[in-house]
């Protein structure tokens, strides 16, 4: 498989040194994906057979709705109704000529059938995919070629839980033999290291409230549970893509 290198947006995400840079990376990725289909492109017919096909999952659905772009949404989800409206009127209609509850009931179950299939694959989280998969096989693929990158990896924080599937996943695409086993170490260390690192300063915050230690230092530790949990969740996470 021939994937497209990205090495300065993973360059520069390296050098930002947060806790995964995959992770601000995508959330990047996401609002690109949000103010796309917010804007003008929206009024392009090929976009909209494809919004009207496959819309949005959930939580992407939920980002547009709180995009504050009425007139491109309103318009986006006037033909995603219109197109709602052929795999649920069958069943409506079953369910309004029903003879008994039973009939009823089981109309609305196709009825909600229809619903979860018409949620079925995301549009935002399919281009989110793209770039992660990019981003995951520039990582692997610059460990190998550039000795720079493998040192300032290997000092870094590493990724995030979530993220770390993502590479190992991607790992075999782009290397292979000795120094794809140094690879999927190098990751497993990482993880060890910063997985130990985030705790401690969760711990450290934990020790931080307690009032005899009200004057000494934050150390950079106010955020860590919060840190903590995105250490092992990940943020802005791929849903629904529609190739799985
Ligand atoms: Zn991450
Ligand atoms: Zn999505």
């Amino acid at each position: 498989m021939k994937i497209q290198l990205e090495t300065i947006p993973v360059w520069d995400g390296l050098k930002e040194g947060s806790e995964c840079f995959l992770c601000s990376l995508m959330k990047e990725a996401e609002a690109d994906g949000v103010r796309y289909y917010l804007s003008s492109a929206i009024m392009t017919p090929e976009v909209r057979v494809e919004t009207n096909k496959h819309g949005f999952c959930k939580k992407h659905f939920a980002m547009l709705a709180e995009g504050n772009k009425a007139q491109s949404l309103g318009l986006v989800m006037d033909t995603y109704y219109e197109e709602n409206k052929k795999s649920f009127i069958p069943s409506m209609e079953n369910i309004l000529s029903a003879g008994n509850p039973r009939k009823a009931e089981k109309a609305f179950s196709s009825l909600f059938k229809a619903y979860g299939e018409r949620m079925n694959g995301c549009l935002i989280c399919s281009r989110m995919n793209d770039r992660l998969i990019r981003y995951a096989y520039t990582v692997a693929a610059l460990f190998e070629e550039d000795a720079d990158f493998k040192a300032e990896l290997k000092k870094s924080k590493g990724f995030c839980m979530h993220h770390t599937k993502v590479l190992v996943e991607i790992a075999p695409e782009a290397l292979k033999g000795d120094v794809l086993l140094e690879y999927y170490k190098t990751l497993a260390l990482l993880l060890k290291d910063n997985l130990d690192r985030v705790q401690a300063d969760d711990y450290y915050l934990t020790q931080k409230y307690k009032s005899e230690n009200k004057d000494k230092p934050w150390n950079g530790c106010e955020d860590a549970a919060k840190r903590a949990v995105y250490k092992l969740i990940g943020e802005a996470e791929v849903i629904d893509p529609l190739k799985k």
